[in-house]
Formats: structure tokens, C-alpha cells, sequence
């Protein structure tokens, strides 16, 4: 048995949650995966019914369950609620609250969807790759920091800081994630320049002993990135700290051309997760019933493959979501090659409803 907390948030995150639903319920009951759900209010709409984007309640719940799976929060109206009470920031304490250090980012392009890339089809149909960031330690939260007057001229100053144990766990998170893929693992660091990169590739490559099947590399930032637009397909799994993960992850997410497809994940050390698609509450949709479910639809996909080891119901959404696209079906924001004849545009039901029958096909 296990407990997934489902939060559907603001914007649009309540519709296309409402098609991941859909999906999870199918396969629980057809593959007879045993897990129940616990719906609860987060961000804007929490911000609203109880004066908190985190009511306790809701952490409480999060805190007792297996899995999370978020929508997305926000949106204008809460700008100008208290700094602290936004619903970004309930976000932000949630990951903080769960230590929830890791955060993977798929890029994956359906061969389908290749012409949305700004690169060249050939390079990206196909993508795959996984990219591990570290969450809660390094430049973002390194003490000290701050801006002061040091010698007459005002100085602004940060710290990136690992701790060996910090580096540590980072690292196991991604060799085992590599074992599950193609096992080849890079991780990405600054070495020739800083000390804190020198630790990391120590402890990266002293973890790696304990994973002999996984192929090591490692790999400069500024190179990193230059090859992530060369040749994105050389990569499987990447590993690398918070501030390079943040910038390579976003590039890597736009070579695939498609906001509304990527899912995302981020995990504590006992593999526990919160699951969202990485785009916001696109609070210029919502309401449309035109928001794009699939990333959602693919981070349950991902929740069942790494927090609650249902390999085979992440295969089988994983397929379905690859057979509509290849019977053409897109919504809006994927529609680029909408002027080819065999494309269908539709909406957020629409795509659940041919998902859907695409998993009752299959099984
Ligand atoms: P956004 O990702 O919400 O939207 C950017 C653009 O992409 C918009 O044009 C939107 O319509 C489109 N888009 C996004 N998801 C889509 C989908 N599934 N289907 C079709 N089109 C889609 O980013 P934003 O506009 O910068 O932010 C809106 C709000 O979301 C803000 O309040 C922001 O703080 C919040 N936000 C939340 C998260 C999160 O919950 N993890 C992440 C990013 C932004």
C-alpha cells in the first residue's frame, strides 16, 4: 500500500491534475498497484481557506505520505499578498520541510514533437536525458552572504559551500538513477577554478566505486552547456550542483521546445517525492480547459518509477502518451506542425480521454 498527497494548486494546475488523476486511478486499478489518494489545498488557493499557502494540514499530510503530486501555484492575484504568505514561498517551505535535496529534470523530445526544438530535428528527436540537480545546498543558501560596505564601496557576496555528506548523497541519488537508465553517468562541476568543485569530484568518483556498472565522466560547467546545444543526445544521466543545475536544466528543458511536456521530480534521501510538471500556473489559460495535462500526466509516470516502484505502470503511461502523440493528437501550446493534415488539435479533456483509451488499448 502506499499514500500519494495530491495537490492541485492554482491556475490550471487543478485541471490538468484532474486528467493525471484519471490516469493514476486507471492504472491503480487495472495493474492493481494499491495506492490511495489524499487531496489537499496548497498555495493560492490554501493562501484563501486558511490564511497559509503550507496549512499544516496539508504539510502533515505531505509528511505522511509516500508521494506527492503537485499542479502547479500562483498566479497575479496573490502579488500582493504578504511576501512570506505567497504561494511560491509555500513551495519553497514545503521542499525545505521534506528535505527534499534532489531535483530531476528529464528532457525528453517524442520523435514526434522534434520540430518544436529551436535545434535542428536530427539532434534532439529522441533526447532522453536526466539531469540531477542538487536543491538545498551551494551558492543559494551558502553563509554568508548578503551586501555591505567593505572599504568604502558597497559589496555583494554569496558563498557556494558542499559538505562531503551533502556531496555524498547528491551523488548516490544519481548512480542509482543511472542504473535505471543507460548507466552512464557525467557529472557536471567547475573544478579547474574552485575548491568546492574539487570536493564534489572527489566524493562524485569515490561513490562511484560502489557503482562499477555506471560509466563515469565528468565534465566542465562552460562545456557542459556548450555541449548540451552541440549534441544534448550524447548525455543520459547528469549530475551537478544547485546554480549549474538551475541554468542547465532550463536550457536543456528548452531544447525540447515544449513547456507543457516536461514533468519533474524532486526526492529526499529515502527516495519519498513531490512530482509537478516544471511549468507555472499560466494564469493567461486557465479556466480554458486548453491547458496541456501531459507533463502532469508524465510526472505521475515518473512518481510510479522512482518513489513507489511500479516500473511497469510508468511504462505503460509512458506509451500511451508516445501513441497519441504518434495518432497525431496535440493541444495548443505542441501544435506547431498543426498545418500537416494528419494533426488533430485538442483540448485538456480531449487528451486525457485519448490517453486514457490508449492504456485501456494497450492492456
Ligand atoms: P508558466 O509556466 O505558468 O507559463 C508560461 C507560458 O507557458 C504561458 O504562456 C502559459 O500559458 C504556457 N503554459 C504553461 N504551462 C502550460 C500547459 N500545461 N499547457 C499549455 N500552455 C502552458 O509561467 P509564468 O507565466 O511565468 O508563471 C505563472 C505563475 O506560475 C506565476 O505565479 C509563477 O510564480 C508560477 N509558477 C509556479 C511554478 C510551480 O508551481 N512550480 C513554477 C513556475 C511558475
Amino acid at each position: 500500500m502506499s499514500t500519494v498527497t495530491i495537490l492541485p494548486g492554482d491556475g490550471i494546475g487543478p485541471e490538468i491534475v484532474h486528467q493525471a488523476m484519471r490516469v493514476l486511478d486507471a492504472v491503480n486499478t487495472s495493474m492493481n498497484l494499491g495506492i490511495t489518494t489524499e487531496e489537499h489545498v496548497f498555495g493560492g488557493a490554501a493562501y484563501d481557506k486558511h490564511g497559509d499557502p503550507l496549512p499544516d494540514v496539508t504539510l502533515n499530510a505531505c509528511r505522511n505520505s509516500d508521494a506527492i503530486l503537485l499542479g502547479a501555484v500562483g498566479g497575479p492575484v496573490y502579488d500582493k499578498a504578504p511576501r512570506d504568505l505567497r504561494p511560491e514561498r509555500g513551495l519553497l517551505r514545503l521542499r525545505a520541510e521534506l528535505d527534499l535535496f534532489a531535483n530531476l529534470r528529464p528532457a525528453m523530445l517524442f520523435p514526434e514533437l522534434a520540430d518544436a526544438s529551436s535545434l535542428k530535428a536530427e539532434l534532439v528527436a529522441g533526447l532522453d536525458m536526466m539531469i540531477v540537480r542538487e536543491l538545498t545546498s551551494g551558492l543559494y543558501f551558502g553563509q554568508p552572504r548578503g551586501i555591505e560596505i567593505r572599504d568604502g564601496v558597497r559589496t555583494g557576496f554569496n558563498t557556494m559551500v558542499y559538505s562531503e555528506p551533502e556531496i555524498e548523497r547528491i551523488a548516490i541519488r544519481a548512480f542509482e538513477i543511472a542504473m535505471q537508465r543507460g548507466k552512464r553517468l557525467c557529472s557536471v562541476d567547475k573544478m579547474n577554478v574552485l575548491e568546492v568543485s574539487e570536493l564534489w569530484r572527489e566524493v562524485v568518483e569515490r561513490v562511484g566505486q560502489s557503482y562499477p556498472e555506471v560509466e563515469l565522466s565528468h565534465m566542465y560547467v562552460d562545456n557542459a552547456a556548450m555541449q548540451l546545444v552541440r549534441a544534448p543526445k550524447q548525455f543520459d544521466v547528469m549530475v551537478t550542483g544547485n546554480i549549474f543545475g538551475d541554468i542547465l536544466s532550463d536550457a536543456a528543458a528548452m531544447l525540447t521546445g515544449s513547456i507543457g511536456m516536461l514533468p519533474s521530480a524532486s526526492l529526499d534521501s529515502e527516495g519519498k517525492g513531490m512530482y509537478e510538471p516544471i511549468h507555472g500556473s499560466a494564469p493567461d489559460i486557465a479556466g480554458q480547459g486548453i491547458a496541456n495535462p501531459l507533463a502532469t500526466i508524465l510526472s505521475v509516470s515518473m512518481m510510479l518509477r522512482y518513489s513507489l516502484n511500479k516500473a511497469a505502470a510508468a511504462d505503460a503511461i509512458d506509451a500511451a502518451v508516445s501513441k497519441v502523440l504518434k495518432d497525431g493528437l496535440r493541444c495548443k501550446d505542441i501544435a506547431n506542425d498543426a498545418a500537416a493534415n494528419e494533426i488533430k488539435i485538442v483540448n485538456t479533456d480531449e487528451m486525457g480521454n485519448a490517453v486514457l483509451s490508449a492504456l485501456n488499448n494497450a492492456s
